[in-house]
C-alpha cells in the first residue's frame, strides 16, 4: 500500500464558505488520522470564473484554522503542459477526438435520436463527432474545437465503493457518454486536470463533498485509459442552509469570517458526525482526528 496521501483542491472562484471547510477538513482529518500528508491544490483551470485574490484568502481561512499544505501548493494554472500530455496520449491511444458540436446541435441531435435528456439531467453526448473506426488524432490546437474522450468500446459499467456511501456504480457510456477534456474555449476540462494532478501528486485517497460523487466514475475510467492508479473515494455530506440548498458560492452563501474559530470548527465537525466542545483550536482537531479514526478507519 503507498502511503497515504490525501488533498484539498478548493477551485477559487470565491473564498471559503461554511460548506467548503467541512471538506477542508474532512480531508485534513482523514489524513492525519492515516498518518499520511495532506496537499492543498488550487483548481484554477476555469479562467472565466476564478475570483482574483480568492486563492490567497483561501489559504489565509485554513491557515487560520492550521489548515496549512504539507508541501508547496500547486495551482493548475502552472499544469497546462501536463494536460496538454495527457490529450496526446489519449490521442495516440484513440481515446479522444476533436468535437464541433454546439450544444444546440446536440440537443437537437438528442431529440431526433428520441433521447432527450429528462429534466435536471445533462445530455449524454450522442457521439455525432465519434469517428467510427476510432482512429489515432493528431493533435493540433484548433480555435473552437474541443476534445472528448472515448469511452473505451465494452466499456463495464464502473463500480466503486465510497468509504462513507458504501457501494456505487454508473453506467458512463449510457449516462453520460464521451465527455470533454478540452473545452471549446480551449480551457481544460476538470476531469483531466483532476486525474492528471491526482496522479502526478501521487494522491492515494480522496476525501471532497458529495455533491462531487457523479464525477467519481468518469475519473476511474480516465485513470484507466491514462494508465493512473484508481483512488480511494469518500464524499462528506453537503452542509445545506435554511431554505435546505446546498451552501456553494453559485447560491451566493457568504466567506466563513475568520472569528469565533472554535465555534466554527465545531459546527464543521457536526455536520460530519462528529462531537466537540469547543476549546483551543489545536486540541480540538486532536480530539476530532480520534474520533474520524474510529468512524472511518483507513480504507
Ligand atoms: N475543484 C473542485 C471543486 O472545488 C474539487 C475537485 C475535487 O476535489 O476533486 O469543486
Ligand atoms: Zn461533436
Amino acid at each position: 500500500m503507498p502511503r497515504y496521501r490525501g488533498r484539498f483542491a478548493p477551485s477559487p472562484t470565491g473564498p471559503l464558505h461554511a460548506g467548503s471547510l467541512v471538506a477542508a477538513l474532512a480531508s485534513w482529518l482523514d489524513a492525519r488520522a492515516a498518518c499520511g500528508t495532506w496537499l492543498v491544490r488550487m483548481e484554477d483551470v476555469d479562467t472565466g470564473r476564478i475570483m482574483p485574490g480568492a486563492d490567497q484568502r483561501i489559504l489565509a481561512q485554513l491557515a487560520a484554522f492550521g489548515l496549512t499544505s504539507d508541501e508547496p501548493v500547486v495551482w493548475q494554472s502552472t499544469r497546462f503542459a501536463a494536460y496538454e500530455a495527457a490529450l496526446t496520449q489519449l490521442c495516440q491511444s484513440a481515446c479522444a477526438y476533436p468535437c464541433t458540436c454546439s450544444r444546440r446541435q446536440i440537443l437537437a441531435k438528442l431529440e431526433a435520436l428520441g433521447r432527450l435528456p429528462e429534466r435536471f439531467h445533462a445530455p449524454v453526448y450522442p457521439g455525432t463527432c465519434r469517428p467510427a473506426p476510432l482512429t489515432p488524432q493528431a493533435l493540433f490546437d484548433k480555435p473552437g474545437v474541443a476534445w472528448r474522450f472515448a469511452i473505451p468500446d465494452g466499456q463495464p459499467v464502473v463500480h466503486w465503493t465510497d468509504r462513507r456511501l458504501g457501494k456505487q456504480e454508473q453506467d458512463v457510456e449510457a449516462e453520460i457518454g464521451d465527455f470533454t477534456v478540452k473545452r471549446s474555449d480551449g480551457l481544460w476540462a476538470y476531469q483531466l486536470a483532476v486525474v492528471v494532478d491526482d496522479a502526478w501528486q501521487e494522491i492515494t485517497h480522496v476525501v471532497r463533498g458529495e455533491d462531487l460523487a457523479d464525477n467519481t466514475a468518469r475519473q476511474i475510467v480516465l485513470q484507466q485509459s491514462l494508465g493512473a492508479p484508481t483512488l480511494s473515494y469518500l464524499h462528506t455530506p453537503l452542509v445545506l442552509d435554511e431554505r435546505g440548498d446546498k451552501l456553494s458560492k453559485q447560491t451566493g452563501a457568504p466567506e466563513l469570517p475568520v472569528d469565533d474559530l472554535p465555534g466554527k470548527l465545531a459546527s464543521a465537525a457536526q455536520a460530519l458526525g462528529l462531537s466537540t466542545e469547543p476549546g483551543a483550536v489545536p486540541d480540538m482537531l486532536s480530539r476530532l482526528v480520534a474520533q474520524w479514526q474510529a468512524i472511518h478507519p483507513a480504507a
